[in-house]
């Protein structure tokens, strides 16, 4: 996809969400954004013989859990990304790096299963974290987690439709 057309997510990033004032034209340009991915298909050779690679070991992957996940939420919120690795005791960040896109898959599946975020909460979260997996996602790298990454685009759908 075209830098370009990204343009919109990354200053909507860049202002943190705030003062906002969503228009027509924004939202229907996510949505496009959107269609694209829902609508990419996988048979396609060129892609599959591509080694599908995202990291080799992932921290989330690895240490996510049920405990310790809302931290997780909680700092995805505050600063809209998260880091590669982190101490297991207090949480500090060990790492300056970003972490990759496998990274927001996972910590979407804990959202999606969690009883203990509201629908209002869980929307605000996975809309951005779906900004931000339309912004780093790559078909080369990514594209064994295509499946999983469209299943979070409909639960945002679906989840807007509860509030529309
Ligand atoms: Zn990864």
């Amino acid at each position: 996809m075209l830098k370009k057309d990204h343009e919109f997510l990354i200053n909507l990033r860049k202002k943190k969400y705030q003062n906002i004032v969503l228009n027509k034209k924004t939202i229907s340009k996510r949505n496009e954004l959107i269609k694209k991915i829902l609508n990419l298909e996988l048979n396609n050779q060129k892609v599959k013989s591509k080694k599908n690679f995202c990291c080799k070991k992932n921290y989330f992957k690895e240490n996510l859990i049920n405990k310790n996940f809302l931290i997780f939420y909680k700092k995805f919120n505050v600063n809209l990304k998260l880091k590669d690795n982190y101490n297991l005791i207090n949480f500090k960040k060990k790492t300056n790096k970003d972490t990759c896109f496998c990274s927001y898959i996972h910590i979407s599946n804990f959202i999606i299963k969690s009883k203990k975020i509201n629908y209002v909460h869980k929307l605000n979260t996975i809309l951005k974290i779906n900004d931000l997996l339309i912004l780093i996602f790559n078909i080369k790298k990514n594209s064994h987690l295509l499946d999983n990454f469209k299943k979070i685009l409909l639960y945002e759908r679906k989840l807007l439709k509860k509030f529309i």
